[in-house]
């Protein structure tokens, strides 16, 4: 078992916007990268709440949710991968993909 390996926490298209990481608690919070991709000793903060992170590389956003990437290891486990779920997440966001909000 390896549960408590850091994990990057990535916008949809795929830069590292912070770190998923367990409180003393075992509350699920998102360590913010100041950058995205950018050096992950330089963080804005620890979010423990559902958040709006907006991506400084491609300006698309994300919402935060603790216990979302604990329903992804549940679906995982279950057989199922992690791109269906990526896919379903962006479906919901952007009902007609995600070119459709390109300005
Ligand atoms: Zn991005």
């Amino acid at each position: 078992m390896d549960q408590d390996k850091p994990q990057v926490w990535r916008c949809p298209n795929g830069h590292a916007l912070g770190r998923v990481q367990r409180s003393s608690s075992r509350i699920r919070q998102l360590v913010l990268f100041r950058h995205a991709d950018g050096p992950e000793d330089d963080v804005i903060g620890t979010l423990e709440g559902t958040s709006e992170i907006v991506c400084s590389v491609c300006g698309y956003s994300r919402t935060w949710v603790p216990g979302e990437e604990a329903i992804r290891d549940l679906l995982i486990k279950m057989g199922r991968s992690v791109a269906l779920v990526e896919d379903e997440v962006k479906k919901e966001r952007w009902p007609d993909g995600p070119a459709a909000i390109e300005v």
